[in-house]
């Protein structure tokens, strides 16, 4: 199976300011882009030849395993923005939110200390179990929550090339300015 890069269904410079053109350029076109390249190197002559891409996630390891999961993590990652995004999750996910956290703000609190909270580079995920219940999960590099048999929902990025060309040290920023790209709608897709 081949991987193509994920398509923006936005502009490069739709989501100033909280991410800038030329972020999204690098991240997108060139960060994401040899993810990609490295897996479609990679999968030849391994017993993933013809499997999807979250199969590879829960059942690799070394360099496959991280260039799949970055991949895997990068179309959430890209496919979870809108220029008009932010507000607040309706429906069952606004419902589960409250039943986890209390309320929406408090879960957006949770999130961002998770992600400020986590050393190195990786990713805070909200998740979801087989029953609907949510969780957030840390995870390292290219860590994602299927190897943990959830669910991903949100994922925010907190390796410095999503973030440093425009908040540069900022992390706790950036994060709190997330949340005003985030296309609930999507996000609620993927309960
Ligand atoms: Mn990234």
């Amino acid at each position: 199976m081949k991987f193509e890069l994920v398509n923006l269904s936005y502009a490069t410079d739709a989501l100033e300011p909280v991410i800038s053109k030329q972020t999204i350029e690098f991240h997108h076109g060139k960060h994401l882009q040899t993810y990609v390249n490295n897996l479609n190197n990679l999968v030849p002559g391994t017993k993933f030849e013809n499997v999807g891409l979250e199969t590879i996630v829960r059942e690799s390891e070394g360099g496959l395993f991280n260039n799949a999961g970055q991949v895997l993590n990068h179309t959430l990652y890209f496919t979870q923005f809108s220029p008009d995004g932010g507000g607040k999750p309706s429906g069952k996910l606004a419902a589960a939110i409250d039943a986890a956290w209390g309320s929406f703000g408090n879960f957006q609190k949770e999130l961002e200390t998770a992600g400020v909270g986590l050393f190195g580079s990786g990713w805070v995920w909200l998740a979801k179990d087989e029953d609907g219940k949510l969780s957030i999960t840390k995870e390292a590099n290219a860590g994602n929550p299927v190897t943990k048999g959830l669910t991903p929902l949100l994922g925010f990025d907190v390796w410095e090339h999503a973030y440093y060309l425009d908040y540069q040290n900022r992390r706790a920023d950036h994060l709190k300015d997330l949340w005003k790209i985030v296309d609930w709608k999507v996000v609620e897709s993927r309960m």
